[in-house]
């Protein structure tokens, strides 16, 4: 959790207040240059991350805020579900990369030198630290399955990075690790798993379909990918309307039209998607490469089955903006917002919306507080690029009535709501 102070009122954090006045960003009117998608244009606009180079940016206060709730629903998801949270290195010596062939067949591996002329990689999926330090703590069947995951940056040396946060060259992600006895405990685990996904998808309010190819970097198990579907995305899907098959383009010998291979009902449509996870069957590769295994029942030398899930945290708010915009802003689903409330003053005295401020935080609610001098007009449309659900009015015309106005920010509908019944009705 992230909570720190500026001077007395203003708290970032879960429950954050903030005077607009105080932040230290602004909402940009111009376009940002260079950038082509959507989500990079408003989270730049809005103030939510700042680009420092093709693929990299900087989180500030409201996008931080929004980053951390996507990565505490899936932290909790995979607590749920029995996995250990740790923080492994970003910084690996190449040795390690070398030993499973990694170091020469993974293209977008991130390589640097020291000023010794040592190699080192920079992670972008940690088989390799993983492996051996979990094995290490494996002596016998008895002491599986164990599932690792941690939530952090990681790295890719892209090519081309010019989708915002949908393909970073260093972005922030979870990925979890798993080891079995056997064939069909990574199965039935990979069940449990896939639900999480779903559910964790579900709670952004986001619709994901999973996708299952054969191949991959790794070896040539089975992988399953995440999709959402989504114009800003770079694979082409093809999904059953009456079912749940889905599979990626590239691979299928069927296209948009034909009736789907498993409910024989349905017909594939042809979408663009984003990936916003993976799950790699990594059989027993690793286990082998580094030559680490386990005693079975009979005490003979076996060696682990092994998963690895993957879920981009920072490319999930790049997709939740792809789906959720207008042509003004965004529009943020309550579960991932940076606050809940939007508390606009556009009347004389401040008096009013000052105590309202106060109260809302002391009933729980977080809340963005816009008692800057700028235009009614500039106020709002500020408000509807940074996109938080809900917007409350404190207007000397909505004061009359001892109100303030209620809107929210996907509709177009207001509502007057008294002063005394603006907690109760927030909270229903
Ligand atoms: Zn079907």
């Amino acid at each position: 959790m992230i909570m720190w102070l500026f001077g007395e009122t203003v708290k970032i954090g879960y429950n954050s207040f903030m005077k607009q006045s105080e932040l230290f960003t602004k909402t940009l009117r111009h376009l940002p240059a260079d950038e082509e998608t959507i989500n990079a244009q408003f989270l730049t606009r809005a103030g939510f991350v700042d680009k420092l180079m093709a693929g990299v940016y900087s989180y500030l206060p409201l996008g931080l805020l929004t980053l951390k709730k996507i990565e505490m629903i899936v932290r909790e998801e995979m607590d749920a579900i029995g996995g250990q949270e740790i923080l492994m290195p970003i910084l690996h010596p190449a040795e390690i990369w070398k030993k499973t062939g990694a170091w020469t067949t993974v293209d977008v591996l991130f390589k640097i030198k020291s000023r010794t002329e040592k190699d080192y990689a920079l992670g972008q999926s940690e088989e390799e630290v993983v492996t051996p330090l979990v094995m290490a703590y494996v002596d016998t069947y008895k002491d599986l399955p164990k599932a690792v995951y941690q939530i952090g940056w990681k790295f890719r040396d892209e090519l081309r990075s010019k989708s915002g946060l949908l393909r970073g060259r260093e972005f922030y992600m979870k990925d979890m690790y798993s080891f079995h006895v056997d064939q069909p405990d990574f199965d039935r685990f990979y069940d449990i798993v896939k639900k999480a996904y779903l559910k964790i998808f579900e709670r952004i309010g986001l619709v994901a379909k999973v996708t299952e190819a054969s191949g991959g970097t790794f070896s040539q198990k089975i992988s399953y990918e995440f999709m959402v579907l989504t114009n800003a995305g770079e694979d082409n899907i093809l999904y059953c309307d009456v079912c749940e098959f889905c599979v990626n383009e590239d691979i299928a010998k069927r296209k948009s039209g034909d009736v789907c291979p498993k409910c024989n009902q349905g017909k594939l449509s042809q979408a663009k998607a984003s990936e916003v996870g993976n799950v790699f069957d990594l059989g027993q590769k690793y286990g082998k490469d580094f030559d680490l295994g386990f005693k079975d029942g009979n005490g003979k030398k076996q060696y682990p089955i092994m998963g690895c899930y993957g879920l981009g945290i920072s490319r999930l708010m790049g997709v939740v903006v792809e789906k959720f915009h207008d042509e003004k802003g965004i529009i943020w689903p309550k579960a991932v917002t940076p606050v809940d409330l939007h508390l606009i003053n556009i009347a004389k005295d401040r008096k009013i919306a000052d105590k309202l401020y106060e109260t809302l935080q002391t009933e729980g609610f977080s809340v963005l507080y816009d008692e800057t001098s700028v235009s009614a007009g500039e106020k709002f449309a500020n408000s509807d690029l940074i996109g938080i659900p809900t917007r409350v009015l404190v207007s000397d015309k909505t004061l009359k009535e001892d109100s303030v106005e209620i809107k929210a920010r996907n509709s177009d509908k207001t509502q007057l709501v008294k002063i005394k019944e603006l907690v109760k009705n927030l909270k229903q």
